[in-house]
């Protein structure tokens, strides 16, 4: 196939889609692996806005614009061995020479100068088509839709019953804003994990799609049905999950006006982002879209009062009983800019829940079965289950996972992994691609969001034990290590999940496909990068990462 027929194929702008199977297109599949994972991070069933090439979060994109866009398809078709391909925030800007264990693709996204570093000054540098904002896995091209997050969303509010609730959390009500790409795993994850959950998103489209992949039981435009569903199913203790077309704000207040308390609340709205991502109260979505172009100033006004009331709101419900934690997504921070002195009174999920994990070497470890065919993710869930008879959680996850989840795009699953399983976990996907049992390669990732690989000090390390939260030394050494150590592509983000200017953040994939060099490379790649994170702890003075270090010998 030459290259016009396979754009026509599988890239004809906004229809993208990757290709499957085992056939290649590219010259190998160190080449094909990346040119699938673009292809698939866009795809209809995978990107919120495939016709802005956004993916997720907010306006996390995988590609400049659709004209780099095709030149990056072009140079991954052609490229050899011998060469890597330099990506310049989602544009192809050059080619260097390396070698067959090196990175193919080196990426770099939505990087400023720290003294630069604000939305204003990105607007502009966007607005003249010179950067792009890349969030984590989108401009990095390991996005797997809302599955992507489903376990992480699940172990925190599991995390959360175990810690307030003596893990009963039947019964229990959770409230959240937003059901977009990353927000919309969480009411699955909350009726998997026990509870009843109330969503809120102001556009009905985002809990229509949630619905259609079975991610939400119920959907209505009215507060009182929303209101009598979750009530009905607190009286038979029902786990349920009911999206609410509103804004978040405005259901809070009314949810405190009619004395209704959350056992649990949070926020995944894309808050992150004042101007193109957070939609203000008071006034429709379809005014909020005309505004944020006619009048930005007034927008992000609007935006930051909104949040500082939103956030009071959550204050409010603390002190009434709720337990309330932040869900990364730079609300806080946003809401002190609005008005609200106090947002930062209730922490971030990280040091709530998620630390202990990251000391471990463990986060959010994800693969994609390149052959488009689901039964190959079943053939490495089996192979994970009978690798690891004794991790009983992660065997239910992984039963759970297959009964639960459909499909989005490439077959793909997510698992936290830590220090030495993500190795023995890749060797024997690769183990599974040699012998045939799966039909083509395994693409084998993670989210920037993980131990070893962020700084980020409203999130990922935020309140750390010896005060290092703003020191990103961290994710370059991240980016070096899995660099060094022959990743199939990295990338390091600007940004991510908190906003430009709070966050920096490094990302690796490497692609099992059965080959000698292949294991070599995954041997010192899942070595490396979870020792990071543990070596990230250690320095930190966390006991548990100093005993890790010593468990592992490192
Ligand atoms: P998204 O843009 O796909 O979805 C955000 C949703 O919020 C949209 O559906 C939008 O309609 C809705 N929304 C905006 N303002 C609202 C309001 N006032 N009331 C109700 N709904 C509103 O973003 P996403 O991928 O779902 O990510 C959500 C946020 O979470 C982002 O800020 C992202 O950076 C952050 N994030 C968190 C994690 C994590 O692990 N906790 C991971 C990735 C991203």
């Amino acid at each position: 196939m030459n290259f016009s027929e396979f754009i026509e194929k599988y890239a004809r702008h906004p229809h993208y889609q990757s290709p499957v199977g085992p056939v290649l297109h590219a010259r190998s599949w160190q080449t094909e692996a990346p040119l699938r994972m673009l292809l698939n991070n866009l795809s209809a069933e995978v990107a919120e806005n495939p016709a802005e090439l956004i993916v997720y979060g907010g306006t996390g994109q995988a590609a400049r614009n659709p004209e780099a866009l095709k030149e990056i398809i072009r140079c991954l078709l052609t490229l050899g061995q011998d060469q890597s391909l330099l990506i310049q925030s989602g544009k192809p800007v050059g080619l260097i020479r390396s070698h067959p264990e090196a990175p193919r693709v080196l990426i770099a996204n939505s990087n400023l100068v720290p003294a630069w570093a604000n939305w204003d000054n990105f607007e502009k540098l966007r607005e003249r088509g010179l950067i792009m904002y890349g969030q984590m896995t989108a401009g990095s091209w390991i996005y797997i839709g809302s599955q992507g997050i489903l376990q992480g969303t699940y172990e925190t509010f599991a995390e959360c019953g175990n810690k307030y609730f003596n893990g009963k959390t039947a019964g229990k009500l959770l409230v959240s804003g937003g059901l977009g790409g990353m927000g919309g795993a969480q009411p699955l994850a909350a009726t998997m994990a026990g509870y009843i959950f109330l969503g809120v998103d102001v556009d009905p489209e985002r809990i229509k799609k949630r619905l259609h992949t079975k991610y939400i039981d119920k959907m209505t435009t009215s507060y009182e049905e929303a209101k009598n569903l979750i009530q009905g199913a607190g009286e038979n203790g029902k786990a349920l999950s009911v999206g609410l077309v509103g804004n978040i704000g405005d259901v809070l207040e009314m949810l405190s006006k009619d004395g209704l308390v959350p056992d649990v609340l949070t926020d995944q709205t894309s808050a992150h982002d004042p101007l193109n991502g957070y939609v203000p109260a008071g006034i429709s979505l379809k005014e909020a879209l005309v505004l944020r172009k006619d009048d930005p100033v007034a927008y992000r006004q609007k935006s930051l009062h909104s949040m500082a009331r939103h956030v009071g709101l959550m204050l409010e419900m603390k002190k009434r009983g709720s337990v309330v934690f932040d869900y990364g997504n730079n609300l806080r921070e946003f809401a002190r800019q609005g008005g609200e002195k106090n947002a930062f009174d209730y922490q971030g999920f990280v040091p709530e829940f998620i630390r202990p994990l990251f000391c471990e070497g463990k986060g959010p470890f994800r693969w994609v079965a390149l052959s488009g065919d689901p039964e190959d993710i079943l053939i490495t869930d089996d192979a994970l289950i009978e690798a690891f008879p004794e991790n009983t959680h992660l065997i239910r996850w992984l039963r759970e996972a297959e009964k639960k989840i459909s499909c989005q795009g490439l077959p793909a699953r997510i698992c936290w992994l830590g220090m030495g399983e993500r190795e023995k976990a890749g060797l024997i996907f690769n183990d599974l691609v040699k012998s045939g049992k799966v039909k083509a390669p395994i693409v084998i990732g993670r989210d920037h969001l993980d131990c070893g690989s962020v700084a980020s000090p409203y999130r990922e390390t935020e309140g750390m034990k010896d005060g290092s939260d703003a020191i990103s030394d961290w994710p370059l050494l991240n980016l070096m290590a899995n660099t060094s150590g022959g990743a199939t592509w990295v990338s390091f983000h600007h940004g991510g999940g908190v906003g430009i200017g709070y966050s920096q953040h490094a990302g690796m994939v490497v692609v099992a496909d059965g080959s000698k060099r292949a294991a070599n490379c995954l041997k010192r790649v899942l070595y490396n990068d979870p020792a990071m994170g543990i070596y990230r702890h250690a320095d930190a003075g966390y006991k548990e990462a100093l005993d890790n270090m010593k468990r592992f010998t490192l």
